[in-house]
């Protein structure tokens, strides 16, 4: 499932192909989908201007206030184009045409994603969504001092509690295991455990890497593909996702890298390295 740094590719892609741009026309197919737009929704004559990110989700926003929340799921993804090149595919769930002859479509295949309108009317609805998340793990507001706050009554495990998306926003099983280990902090430990030069680090080691991931346009997974034909190579600098077995690349430890289940995900660590 795309974590931050995916959704992040996405979102400058959509900025760059998109903002700016007036919708001509805009076609909905969502019926199946977790929760429809309405299918008499028009867009018509809205411009888009701007995306932002929370976490892992995608704010559209248009001129006249209201807005688009997108999340991508587990395959969901934007294509983009010429109109006049356009090949629809059934599993296009929103597609808006643009003044200048081009078109983004919202395609997900294992229709997981999400997209959910706010007219400038929600927009207390529109805030009241967001204020359900923690801060995003790249803002400033996500620092040693929040995240010792947070943990110091919890007894979950702290690669739980980083992937919860109450507490900081836009970190799922990729980002937890990668952070963990270049942090030395062991998924296992209770978060009321870690001390504040801990915490300190995982920051750290949280944020330097979803920013190198993001340069790296994000990491490709099986069912992740951020824009046809154009995929991110994060994934070839996993340290410890998906390397059970593999040597260690941290330490000189004999076992290497154990694969595990920490609260029901499957987790990858360095039991010698990590603490
Ligand atoms: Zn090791």
């Amino acid at each position: 499932m795309p974590e931050l740094p995916e959704v992040e590719t996405v979102r400058l892609r959509l900025s760059w192909h998109c903002v700016g741009r007036k919708i001509v026309s805009n076609c909905i197919s969502s019926a199946q989908f977790r929760s429809p737009l309405p299918m008499d929704l028009d867009l018509c004559d809205r411009t888009l201007r701007g995306v932002d990110r929370h976490g892992k989700l995608l704010l559209l926003g248009f001129d006249d206030g209201s807005h688009l929340l997108i999340h991508l799921g587990m395959t969901g993804c934007f294509l983009f184009g010429s109109s006049r090149d356009r090949q629809p595919s059934t599993h296009d769930h929103l597609s808006l045409e643009f003044g200048d002859g081009t078109y983004a479509s919202f395609n997900d295949r294992r229709r997981f994603g999400v997209i959910t309108y706010y007219s400038s009317a929600d927009s207390e609805a529109f805030s009241a969504r967001l204020d359900t998340l923690g801060p995003d793990a790249l803002s400033s507001s996500f620092d040693a001092e929040y995240l010792r706050s947070r943990l110091h009554t919890r007894n979950a495990p702290i690669k739980a509690l980083l992937m919860d998306q109450q507490l900081v926003a836009g970190i799922g099983n990729i980002y937890s295991c990668e952070s963990l280990f270049r942090a030395r902090i062991s998924p296992d430990r209770p978060g009321r455990s870690l001390s504040l030069s801990e915490a300190d680090e995982l920051i750290v080691a949280i944020k330097s890497t979803l920013w190198r991931s993001i340069a790296l346009g994000g990491a490709t997974l099986d069912d992740y593909r951020g824009r046809i034909g154009e995929m991110g190579t994060f994934d070839q600098e996993f340290t410890v996702f998906g390397r059970g077995g593999q040597p260690c690349p941290g330490c000189t430890c004999r076992a290497g890298i154990v694969q595990t289940r920490c609260a029901g995900r499957v987790t990858y660590h360095c039991p010698e390295r990590q603490h």
